[in-house]
């Protein structure tokens, strides 16, 4: 497969060109670095399950998938040529990119920091296109990004982390920006519930800050896990007997489950006053029962990745207290496996594209 050709830097990915298709290799053009874009060469590249879901054209027709699609959004690299006035950044630095690539710049979101929520819609990193909304964005599955230095973000990591610093761009902040906003700290009881990609990401942030965590899982085989990622305790949810104790125990649940699963039950485990937050995406509507709300005067809300500044925070914080994510590094033509293997939840937490050596 081969784009038009355009003007630009010439790179080259790897692509679904249908819905039932395997990926390939594909050629085309990144834009050419204009005065405060910078160019990033792409070490690695996270499968996260947003990828398979737009891939497999699973989240149409509220997001229509555009082909050839290269998909990737948690992305690490090193600059390797900056535009005249850039400021963030130098070449030789390493860079990440995440979700999206741009947004309006003018409405209150973008004023806030919180550029997921640009009233216009930001510029996604893929599968979506550039704010003129004619010049499509291609991901991370690729050698090359050519991104505005206000929309990279700035890595501090050894580089033998750098793999495992990758799905920190979309899982990283995904479940940081709702602990973080609802107060998850020392004293606080903290439940992550599903332990996929998002909810390991959940257990080590709400560890290192500080709070008591347990894991609220339907397989109790993942108990050694748990443990082993640093949660305090961890409950079977299918266990009468061990929910029965939990009920009405925590202050936060981060609800990170992508199953469809009964919203009722995990609200009953929390305190007066608790809260709820929902990051996992089920394919189908779950019926909600007021009463579940209501008595325990809770909340339910939801969050969506987060926006530069945070994600700026997040990586510096988990530069920190040394926090990675647990990674099987893959090459490229391993990437139509490991979608099977991440729908199977085969994996131990996040697919890893090593696009150095592509
Ligand atoms: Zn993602
Ligand atoms: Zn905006």
């Amino acid at each position: 497969m081969t784009a038009p050709a355009a003007e630009g830097i010439a790179t080259r990915g790897f692509a679904v060109k249908a819905a039932d298709a395997a990926f390939e290799p594909f050629e085309f053009q990144r834009r050419d670095v204009g005065p405060k874009d910078i160019l990033i060469d792409i070490f690695y590249a996270g499968i996260c399950h947003s990828d398979i879901h737009q891939a497999r054209a699973e989240w149409e027709p509220m997001v229509p998938s555009l082909y050839p699609m290269v998909p990737g959004h948690e992305i690490v690299g090193r600059v390797v040529k900056v535009g005249s006035e850039v400021s963030k950044f130098k070449e030789g630095d390493i860079a990440g990119i995440g979700c999206f690539v741009d947004s309006c710049r003018q409405c209150g979101a973008c004023h806030a920091g919180i550029e997921q929520y640009c009233i216009k819609g930001s510029a996604q990193t893929y599968n979506s296109t550039e704010m003129d909304r004619v010049t499509p964005t291609y991901g991370g599955y690729s050698k090359h990004y050519v991104v505005d230095e206000s929309y990279a973000l700035n890595v501090k990591a050894p580089d033998a982390d750098l793999p495992g610093v990758a799905p920190l761009l979309c899982a990283g902040i995904t479940t940081y920006s709702p602990l973080k906003r609802w107060g998850v700290g020392p004293g606080k009881k903290v439940a992550i519930a599903g332990l996929g990609g998002l909810g390991h990401m959940g257990v080590k942030l709400a560890v290192a800050m500080g709070a008591d965590v347990t894991v609220l899982s339907t397989s109790p085989s993942k108990e050694d896990d748990a443990k082993k990622l640093g949660a305090h305790k961890f409950v079977n949810i299918r266990d009468d007997a061990a929910r029965a104790a939990a009920t009405g125990s925590f202050d936060f649940i981060l609800d990170t489950i992508s199953a469809n699963h009964d919203y009722n039950t995990y609200l009953s485990l929390l305190c007066l006053n608790g809260v709820m937050v929902i990051v996992g995406v089920p394919t189908e509507p779950a019926p909600l029962n007021a009463f579940s709300l209501i008595g325990g005067n809770k909340v339910l809300a939801g969050s969506l990745i987060g926006g530069i500044p945070e994600t700026q925070e997040m990586l510096d914080f988990c530069a920190r207290h040394a926090i990675t994510s647990d990674v099987e590094l893959i090459k490229p033509d391993y990437i139509d496996t490991a979608y099977d293997r991440t729908v199977k939840a085969d994996v131990r937490y996040r697919f890893v594209i090593d696009m150095k050596n592509a």
